[in-house]
């Protein structure tokens, strides 16, 4: 491994022909997005029983014929419709036909890393020795199979998660994931296989904003007027809780919305948790009487 500066890796990159690099660094919203989604649908089916199949347990979301953006074809395009059909994954993060409810923020990557590279080497398959290329019988035609990436070390960064009309069992799942990703346990980007993409992190505010003075974590299913409404989307019954600290109310001046923010965010995430576990009780009650 060697140091970089930024002066050589401008110098690397017009010796490849490339431009200098005139922006900062930063990580795609999509690039935090992806293994967030990946991570709840591990949570989800490692709950749910093996033979859940759709919509109990989360869908392949590449699967062409049983992934919820196929089948979600079928039904006839009113949308309440379609989110009841859709796996809790896709309710969470969307599908084809079916609108996302979590977004998240492209984060700059803040100063003070370090700027490396690190060199690779390709491994012939047969022999287990270095690669020498043009070889083998898949047809590679290169003189060798050496690698560099360009990597930033110890780096830190900040993204936005933005969720709207939730249900409270999808605060609970994600819950969840923040917690195994404050436990590093979702690695974000290029070459997790290679050791890169290690990352932590923590949620440092939580704000909330409703369009009336709360006293509890409201959700969707809270605010529906009655039975048949929750029932023709699909929606989990769950009884919003109280908040176990007042949240701190910002008076901007739009007085339509409310905006608080969560003074105690671990008592927000146990609030929440249990309903991701209500509901994925209830998946498993319902999965073997659909799907047998
Ligand atoms: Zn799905």
């Amino acid at each position: 491994m060697s140091r970089a500066t930024e002066k050589e890796i401008e110098a690397e990159s017009r010796q490849c022909g490339n431009k200098p690099p005139i922006m900062p660094f930063y990580v795609p919203g999509t690039s935090i997005r992806g293994p967030f989604r990946a991570q709840s649908e591990r949570i989800i089916r490692s709950l749910l029983p093996e033979g859940a199949s759709h919509p109990y347990t989360a869908c392949d979301p590449f699967d062409q014929v049983l992934g919820c953006s196929e089948l979600l074809k079928k039904e006839d395009g009113v949308t309440r419709k379609k989110y009841a059909a859709a796996c809790p994954a896709c309710k969470l993060f969307g599908c084809a036909g079916l609108a996302s409810r979590i977004r998240f923020t492209d984060a700059d990557i803040e100063k003070g890393y370090s700027s490396v590279y690190r060199d690779m080497i390709g491994i012939d398959r047969f022999t287990g020795g270095v690669s020498t290329g043009g070889g083998g019988g898949s047809g590679s035609k290169g003189k060798g199979a050496n690698m560099r990436f360009h990597v930033l070390e110890n780096t830190t960064f900040t993204t936005t998660v933005t969720v709207t009309n939730f249900e409270l069992w999808q605060m609970g799942l994600l819950a969840y994931v923040f917690r195994d990703f404050e436990e590093g346990l979702v690695p974000i980007g290029f070459g997790k296989t290679k050791g890169f993409g290690l990352v932590k992190g923590e949620i440092t505010e939580i704000t909330l904003s409703y369009p009336e003075a709360l006293t509890h974590i409201n959700h969707i299913g809270s605010l529906m007027s009655n039975e048949a409404e929750r029932a023709d989307y699909g929606i989990h019954p769950y009884e919003a809780p109280p908040f176990g600290n007042p949240p701190v109310q910002k008076n901007d001046g739009f007085s339509l919305y409310k905006t608080v923010t969560v003074t105690n965010i671990p008592d927000f995430w146990a609030k929440t948790a249990p309903a991701f576990n209500g509901y994925v009780k209830e998946l498993v009650r319902q999965a073997p009487e659909k799907t047998t």
